[in-house]
């Protein structure tokens, strides 16, 4: 594949620009890819090609649309393999959950909005006012390097559905798979100008998108500090913004539950991308009669896991050596903050000599006012804090500026799901409830505004429109 090009209009085409990236291979250290750093001109020309592309796409029929995404996700089930790997490399998750975690999962999200388009053409009747529903414009469309195909996914998606065009901004390490979205768009006939790819820094194609008149809507996933940025930018024009943000996620683990496997859940939820999930469950809020057994399993099933990045492994590198180093010191400041640490540490784990590797990391005596307890480490660490009872974790597990996530584990789902009505989080999940493609996903308070995914992820692309005749 090449990565030189931007892909504007239907067509490959140099950027104005000569800025490359070097993307590195987290797990090697080597450069595996250069990509084309675009320029605040190809943004002007990418939202131009996107704007003329929106006349005639907001106009095509649910049906077309349907066909057109159904076409979209067979050909992407094509590259699977390529995808997976592109992500695999740049991003370091083991190639063999790539491909189920990054590739698979992502192209099954796309397909559930093939029936999604027929929501455009409903119309609600309120006497003699008819509602009806209008693809809200030209998208941009800015996605982080955790999960990449899932973040333009869930941003794509609902906006081909609608009938929206779009320019497309990846995340600076991991613009590779969006190559192959690309080009499977070329290869199906999308209509040139509906889907452009410009990646770029954020510093410059990130705020030429969020700073452009011509643009309706920023759906943007990242970082709490990028994402009041962009709405800063955003707000100059008026354009609707949809941020998916930080998060800093409770485990609340009751008395009476089945301890083993709330650990077991835990574990997995935050090592499987190395700490590098904006859901993961990274504070532990754990009722004091369970606590040490809590961290005994928490300890026996850390040190299980299988770091590195071959077939065996589940958990790989940190993405960057920055972000490495920034998780590093969040341990290192948890040392100093007085936390117990269970297991884990500054050390690389045991046999292994390069890559960007952290050990998976467990902290007892945490107290919530603790920085590692506050702010979001996006890394293998875990904090756990005892608490007295059931109310005092509930007051602890809200008692963060975010809101993304939580899970309860309790003696039944019933006393789950009563506990899950009073944390403040967009989505919660009992007794090891997993997770529904179908449903909305999103946070609370600073962890960002609007719902990707579902019917929900739709709506923010839609424009209603209330037509009264008498
Ligand atoms: P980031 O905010 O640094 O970058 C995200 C994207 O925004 C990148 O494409 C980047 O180039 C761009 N960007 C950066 N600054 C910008 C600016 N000023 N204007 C416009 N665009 C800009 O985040 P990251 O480090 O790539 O991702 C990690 C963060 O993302 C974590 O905080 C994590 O919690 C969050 N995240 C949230 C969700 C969610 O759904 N809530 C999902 C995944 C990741």
């Amino acid at each position: 594949m090449d990565y030189s090009k931007l892909y504007i209009d239907g067509q490959w085409v140099a950027s104005s620009g000569n800025q490359l990236f070097s993307v590195v291979n987290p797990a090697t250290e080597e450069v595996c890819a250069k990509v084309v750093m675009g320029t605040q001109a190809d943004v002007d020309t990418a939202v131009k090609a996107a704007q003329v592309a929106f006349k005639t796409w907001s106009k095509t029929s649910s049906e077309y649309r349907a066909n057109m995404i159904q076409t979209l996700v067979d050909k992407l089930r094509e590259y699977r393999d390529e995808l997976a790997h592109s992500m695999s490399i740049a991003m370091g998750m083991p190639l063999h959950l790539a491909g189920e975690v990054q590739a698979d999962d992502q192209i099954d999200i796309l397909e559930t909005y093939v029936s999604r388009t027929a929501l455009m053409d409903e119309v609600k009747t309120i006497g003699n006012a008819q509602v009806i529903k209008q693809p809200i414009g030209v998208c941009a469309l800015i996605s982080p390097w955790n999960y990449p195909l899932n973040q333009l996914v869930g941003k794509m998606a609902p906006a081909l559905a609608a009938g929206c065009t779009m320019v497309v901004k990846p995340s600076e390490q991991t613009s590779l798979q969006d190559f192959f979205v690309a080009k499977a768009c070329d290869e199906i006939g999308l209509p040139a100008g509906v889907f452009n790819l410009v990646p770029g820094y954020g510093p410059e194609v990130g705020v030429a998108l969020s700073s452009h008149p011509d643009i309706r809507l920023i759906s943007f996933t990242g970082s709490t500090r990028a994402g009041i940025h962009i709405a800063q930018n955003a707000a100059q024009n008026v354009k609707r913004v949809v941020q998916e943000l930080g998060g800093k996620s409770p485990l609340v683990i009751d008395t009476g539950c089945d301890v083993n496997a709330a650990v077991e859940y835990g574990i997995n939820d935050v090592m499987i991308n190395t700490g590098q999930t904006c859901t993961a469950y990274s504070r532990w809020i754990v009722h004091k009669d369970v606590v040490q057994d809590v961290i005994a399993l928490a300890k026996q099933k850390a040190e299980a896991v299988v770091v590195g990045s071959g077939d065996d492994a589940f958990m790989g590198p940190m993405v960057t050596q920055a972000q490495q180093e920034r998780v590093l010191n969040y341990i290192k400041i948890g040392i100093e903050e007085g936390a117990t640490l269970v297991t884990g540490g500054l050390e690389k784990p045991a046999g292994i000599t390069k890559g960007f590797y952290v050990q998976p990391t467990i902290f007892a005596d945490v107290n919530n006012n603790m920085t590692i307890a506050r702010e979001e480490i996006f890394g293998p660490v875990i904090c756990i804090i005892a608490v007295d009872n059931i109310e005092q974790a509930i007051e602890v597990a809200n008692d963060t500026v975010y809101g993304l996530a939580a899970a309860v584990y309790a003696k039944d789902k019933t006393l789950g799901f009563e506990i899950a009505k009073q944390l403040d989080a967009g989505m919660v999940y009992v007794n090891g409830g997993s997770y529904n493609i179908e449903a909305p996903f999103g946070g609370m308070k600073q962890s960002g505004n609007g719902r990707e995914f579902g019917d929900e992820g739709l709506h923010e692309y839609v424009e209603l429109k209330a037509i009264h005749v008498d």
